[in-house]
């Protein structure tokens, strides 16, 4: 499976400890595997996962490791599987 290149700004913000994708300070340890370390971005609504290797940083090491903000619709940057288009708001 490939996923979406980081690009430089994006391995920048990961080396800040930032989520790429949604700007998330805060991040889920995943499985470790060698040197390097699975993480997830610990927004519900983002939940990116990229691979790190820590104490390293730049790109190498690093990869996204699943969709960019899998649970987004990419077109719109919203939740997916919730709200389904309409809000619920009602005119009076
Ligand atoms: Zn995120």
């Amino acid at each position: 499976m490939n996923y979406p290149e980081l690009t430089n700004t994006e391995i920048d913000l990961l080396d800040a400890g930032i989520c790429p994708d949604c700007k998330s300070t805060k991040f889920l340890r995943g499985p470790c595997g060698g040197l390097s370390v699975n993480i997830a971005c610990a927004n519900p609504e983002c939940h990116s996962r990229f691979n790190v290797t820590p104490g390293i940083s730049g790109g190498f090491g690093k990869e996204r490791i699943s969709e960019k903000s899998p649970k987004c619709d990419p077109n719109t940057g919203l939740p997916t599987g919730s709200a389904t288009g309409t809000l619920s708001f009602h005119e009076q």
